[in-house]
């Protein structure tokens, strides 16, 4: 036997570590679509409980929205169920190409190329375009599937300080004789919610000749006026050279990513791009809801102001119950626990109450800044955030943490 007992002594050891450290993760089975009222199941066995879910990057509501759920099966009639193929060889459908195209047009860009998530775009693109002669200057927070993508890069690796502009035009002069300079952020970032500055980004990028990079997951569909998203809402529509961006979130929430920008950046990736070439195409039932997802949000913005009206009324709402919250406009909104366990009772208090959101500390988020993230929705109604901030009041009040300021906290409960 290959599997050995002494082998599976060793991966059972390091499980075991992770129980005892507090950072084994456990699903959560919902058994519901997506949506606001979902019934869930935990820990796996327990009984079913019916809770309002406040931690979907289902921003717009549209995950299980009829309109597309109806496209996707239609979808699924005309074009049929799976590709089995790459794009190159025979993947690509008409309809795939119809979805670069509505992305193109809606991110105001160049050209598009389809990947299978975004975390595979992340994967693929920067090999794709850079070399050894070139630098790529990350912020420090940027997500997961950068970090990854750029390790798999020749160029050179720098990092700033995150969303410090000053940071950032040093290492710009830093790197004056690179061939070329690209400088890599998130839109919105996940943990903290707030936006990158990408106005003063483009800037340094024109003053010091460098490309931008802009992931937008966290943003395409909701952020700026009509939803296009940091580049809008920063007044940089048209000057972002590489966007990559999910489908797997507001845009309908399925699956799939891109990368869309410069039409010959766009074509390296087709060349070139790993992930691209040789994975599997994102199946016709998931592209003909991602091509209704992008009707429905460019014909109308009623789904992105109402999730701004229920982002600014959350917001007041926690703050005026006396929650610590970190500032900022996007619909993540951090509430801040800074103790790690506290950020677990309350989270299993919560869910007592009905209300489904998740604790976060390290590893995930830095040491000492515990918290619970909530996420806001379009399909939120007002009753289900009274509901929350409720809920939110009454087991702030339990643990004695409301109006108090953050060293209070910490006195009473540690970092
Ligand atoms: C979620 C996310 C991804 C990964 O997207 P998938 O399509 O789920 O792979 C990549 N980048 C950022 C910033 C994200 O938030």
């Amino acid at each position: 036997m290959a599997f050995q007992e002494n082998v599976r002594e060793i991966f059972k050891q390091e499980l075991n570590a992770m129980r005892s450290g507090g950072i084994f993760k456990e699903e959560r089975i919902i058994c519901a679509p997506q949506g606001s009222d979902i019934e869930v199941e935990f820990p796996m066995g327990a009984a079913r409980k019916k809770v309002i879910n406040m931690c979907a990057n289902n921003y717009l509501g549209l995950s299980s929205h009829p309109d597309v759920v109806e496209a996707a099966r239609k979808g699924l009639d005309r074009r049929g169920y799976g590709m089995s193929s790459v794009r190159f060889i025979c993947g690509t459908q008409d309809i795939h190409k119809e979805l670069e195209k509505k992305l193109t047009e809606f991110l105001g860009t160049e050209d598009t190329i389809l990947f299978p998530s975004c975390m595979d775009a992340n994967a693929g693109v920067f090999e794709a375009v850079l070399t050894d002669q070139d630098v790529m200057i990350a912020d420090r927070l940027v997500h997961a599937s950068i970090v990854d993508g750029m390790r798999l890069c020749k160029a050179q690796q720098d990092t700033y300080k995150h969303s410090d502009m000053g940071h950032l035009e040093e290492k710009l002069q830093l790197h004056q004789s690179a061939r070329l300079r690209l400088i890599i952020t998130d839109g919105a970032f996940s943990m903290d919610g707030d936006l990158a500055k990408l106005d003063k980004i483009v800037e340094l990028a024109e003053k010091y000749n460098a490309m931008v990079f802009l992931d937008d997951s966290h943003a395409s569909g909701f952020i700026g006026k009509t939803g296009r998203g940091t580049q809008e809402h920063c007044g940089v529509m048209g000057k972002i050279d590489i966007i990559t961006t999910t489908l797997g979130k507001a845009l309908g929430g399925a699956s799939g990513g891109c990368v869309s920008g410069r039409r010959e950046i766009v074509e390296m990736c087709r060349q070139k791009a790993r992930p691209y070439l040789f994975s599997n195409t994102i199946p016709p039932v998931v592209v003909c809801g991602a091509i209704r997802v992008l009707e429905l949000v460019s014909a109308t913005t009623e789904r992105r102001d109402k999730l701004e009206r229920n982002t600014a009324f959350w917001r007041k709402g926690l703050t005026e119950a006396g929650l610590i919250i970190k500032e900022g406009e996007t619909p993540i909104v951090p509430v801040m626990l800074f103790n790690a366990k506290l950020s677990q009772d309350v989270a299993k208090d919560l869910y007592e109450e009905g209300i489904y959101a998740v604790g976060f500390f390290f590893p995930v988020v830095p040491k000492g800044q515990a918290r619970i993230r909530t996420q806001l929705s379009a399909a939120h109604e007002k009753h289900h955030l009274e509901k929350a901030l409720a809920a939110f009041t009454k087991v702030g009040k339990k643990y004695g943490i409301l109006h108090k300021t953050k060293q209070e906290v910490i006195d009473m409960y540690g970092m």
